[in-house]
């Protein structure tokens, strides 16, 4: 095969298209011809060079979906045509997590794209015990949105939330408006969401928040105190990746609440933490990291048209404008929410 160009962030703020050929398939393997990729922050964080966990130069690009167009000899669970959404991790297989299913802290997991294989490209090889079919109703878009719910079902599921618990989401971001979508899903109320972004609480009430709080306009501790009669939130989750909402997720809680830690600190050693808060409210804070068994519960729940996500995807570009879709991301006045590269 021809060589392809294959995404990658060479020094801050600079996209690069390098040159690629097809790596050796395995029989277990398929390749895709890929039909969509979305930005995450994670890219963002990478594309700046303040990813605390991926040094440049990186391959980006994780959220991914395609058509499958070859098979390796031994493929038995999909087929050429099938069109499916990429599980981007690469684990030992063989470590203790991995052999107790928790495969997503596998003592050496990897990604894909920092094993080198980014998804902004035409052609990406999975394994077949990595990619999931998606059924006709659910396009490719939404199959490569299908990542980001997928981390938001598992920190759902780690922050053990459920029906009738008040909720907190700091952050409407990606993963914040799709945890939204999730907690209405799993019978949370009231969901309150905060963020300084206007477009992005709207987007937010549109999506069924019972609030939509401006932490620009007001407190978002006091307000979340008042929405819960005083007692606060059973569950809050830090979408940001910054101290000040860190302490506001704690603040917001309630007594014997969790908070899910999902945020991304690019200053991780800065940050300081009111700590007497745990012993004083018996608070937990959970970490969140990526997913787990957790695309087929996130692809039950679009199938089932309890979670949108078209919703949220508010640019496609073509893929030789990824590195405008960065510009996009950054600049405020373009009021961006998924950015979904069409390959
Ligand atoms: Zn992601
Ligand atoms: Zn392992």
């Amino acid at each position: 095969m021809e060589s392809y160009p294959m995404a990658v962030v060479t020094a801050p703020g600079k996209v690069e298209f390098v040159k690629r050929t097809l790596p050796p398939m395995g029989d277990h393997d398929v390749l895709l011809r890929v039909k969509a990729c979305s930005i995450c922050g994670g890219d963002i964080h990478l594309y700046k060079g303040k990813h605390p966990l991926a040094p440049l130069p990186m391959a980006i690009g994780h959220e991914i979906s395609g058509e499958i167009t070859r098979a390796g000899r031994a493929v038995s669970k999909v087929s050429v045509g099938d069109r499916v959404a990429v599980e981007p991790v690469i684990i030992c297989g063989r470590c203790h997590f991995c052999l107790r299913g928790e495969y997503h802290l596998c003592q050496d997991i990897r990604y894909q794209y920092s094993a080198g294989q980014g998804g902004f490209t035409p052609y990406f090889v999975a394994s077949e015990n990595w990619v999931h079919r998606l059924p006709d109703s659910v396009g490719y878009e939404e199959g490569a949105l299908l990542e980001p719910l997928a981390v938001a079902v598992h920190a759902a599921r780690r922050a053990e939330l459920g029906l009738g618990q008040s909720t907190a989401i700091f952050g409407a971001g990606g993963i914040g408006l799709f945890l939204l979508q999730v907690a209405r899903a799993a019978g949370s109320s009231p969901v309150l969401v905060v963020d300084l972004l206007a477009h992005r609480l709207k987007t937010a009430l549109a999506l069924g928040a019972t609030a939509a709080i401006n932490a620009a306009q007001e407190d978002p501790v006091e307000r979340i105190l008042k929405e819960t009669g005083g007692l606060g939130a059973d569950r809050s989750f830090e979408a940001v990746g910054v101290e000040k909402t860190l302490h506001q997720c704690a603040q917001s809680l309630k007594k014997g609440g969790i908070c899910g830690l999902i945020g991304l600190f690019e200053e991780a050693n800065q940050v300081h933490f009111p700590i007497n808060l745990f012993v004083q409210k018996e608070i937990q804070i959970r970490g969140c990291r990526g997913y787990c068994w957790d695309f087929q519960v996130a692809l039950d729940l679009v199938k089932a048209g309890a979670v949108k996500l078209n919703p949220l995807i508010s640019h496609r570009l073509p893929l030789a404008d990824l590195p405008k879709a960065f510009e996009i991301l950054l600049d405020p006045k373009a009021q961006a929410g998924k950015v979904v590269i069409q390959i």
